[in-house]
């Protein structure tokens, strides 16, 4: 009645598989038998109105440190005039208790440990994501252990240790070949090795499309702009659009944006570029930290489904990200700069006119601006240096 589906060619595996890739390669899906009949119903939590949908036999509220239920709010002027799109929305999933929306996929592989018995939980995260299992790891009890790369930023390694996982930084000169490599691991330790596109935190990240069915009042938007790395939030929301439309809650489907990086874009360059493929990099630098995945496991899935469904795809050169991430902050919002690429991609598209000028858009604030310090000795950082005898004058100068 629940079991893993490669999402390509349709091959099929047990759902408590530790491997999350099938042997081909291919990204895996939750099939849930009777989603067609599936309904929402009362509940305090998303999970639980929606729980008819996902795979779970039990799922144990006390594992919850209050994730989801996150604002969609209008953009404001400036950030409407900034993209050229009238009808722009912020889903704000920078209010999740570790502020990103790894938060969401987390809560699912620790229903996932619990329901299989298993005491520890591991990831290979660059920060964000590791921080997440780490919070849910300590509230939960179980044992988090993570793997990061030197790149980490250390405030998220911080949150890490505080949160009392293990975490085990590896030097290697890819991060791709190093992912690889420790998602092989899970044999020889009989592991479940979570990566940002496994099965299990695709359901969580679900929950999300969810939430916008219920806050769009079940009219869902034209396009929802997502920074993608190693692609589970765009194709977990998109999934969670897929079944509200089997389960005829839904008429029609987003279309979502792909959005990457332009110094590290292996899927959007092979969906501009009409191949099939991944086209992988590496040796690369950006500023956008948290989508550095060169060769995403599993990305074929997104490119096939950016020309089955009409997607966008459009990335963001680096001065384009830090300057979107100081207009997202001038208009109140402090988003991670991987975040920040959003804004640029739908402003270009816009322009292009790939996005019509009544479409309505929701952009994904997939993290926020205190997650990556390091970021930010990019911006300009204007203090009035003062002292008790000049506080005076430098009060009457600043109200000129
Ligand atoms: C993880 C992350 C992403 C990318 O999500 P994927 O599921 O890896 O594609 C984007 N933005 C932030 C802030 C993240 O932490």
């Amino acid at each position: 009645m629940r079991k893993l589906v490669s999402t390509l060619t349709g091959l099929e595996y047990p759902f408590e598989r530790f491997e999350e890739f099938a042997d081909n390669g291919e990204a895996l899906e939750v099939a849930v038998a009777g989603v067609e009949e599936a309904r929402p119903r009362p509940g305090r939590h998303i999970w639980e109105r929606f729980a008819e949908f996902l795979p779970f036999k039990a799922m144990d509220a006390s594992a919850s440190l209050g994730e989801g239920n996150t604002p969609l709010v209008d953009a404001g002027g400036r950030l409407k005039s900034f993209a050229g799109v009238n009808r722009l929305l912020l889903k704000n999933e920078t209010q999740n208790p570790t502020w990103s929306f790894k938060d969401r996929g987390s809560l699912a592989c620790i229903f996932m440990a619990q329901e299989m018995g298993e005491r520890t939980t591991a990831t290979i995260s660059t920060g964000n994501m590791g921080h997440s299992i780490a919070a849910y790891g300590a509230r939960s009890g179980i044992k988090a252990l993570v793997f990061v790369p030197e790149f980490a930023p250390r405030e998220k390694l911080m949150a890490m240790t505080m949160h009392g996982a293990t975490v085990i930084r590896v030097r290697a000169p890819d991060y791709a070949a190093m992912k690889k490599e420790v998602l092989g691991l899970w044999k020889d330790f009989k592991l479940r090795i979570v990566s940002g596109n496994g099965p299990i935190r695709t359901e969580g990240y679900k929950l999300t499309a969810f939430e916008l069915f219920e806050q769009l009042q079940g009219e869902p938007p034209d396009y929802i702009a997502v920074p993608t790395s190693a692609c589970g939030h765009i194709r977990g929301l998109f999934k969670g659009f897929r079944e509200l439309l089997a389960a005829g809650l839904i008429g029609r489907l987003p279309r979502m944006i792909v959005v990457q990086a332009a110094n590290n874009s292996p899927i959007v360059s092979a969906i501009k570029q009409g191949v099939k493929h991944v086209i992988p990099f590496s040796n690369f630098h950006t500023v956008a930290e948290a989508i550095t995945t060169g060769n995403p496991m599993g990305g074929d899935e997104i490119i096939a489904k950016a020309s089955e469904h009409g997607w966008l795809a459009e990335d963001a050169a680096e001065a384009e990200i830090l300057e979107a991430q100081r207009v997202f902050a001038e208009a109140g919002w402090f988003v991670e700069s991987a975040t920040a690429t959003v804004l640029c991609a739908v402003r270009r598209l816009r322009a292009a006119g790939r996005i019509g000028a009544g479409d309505s858009v929701v952009l994904m604030l997939t993290g926020a601006g205190l997650k990556d310090l390091d970021a930010l000795k990019h911006q300009s950082f204007n203090v009035i240096e003062s002292n008790l005898d000049n506080v005076r004058s430098d009060l009457e100068r600043a109200l000129l």
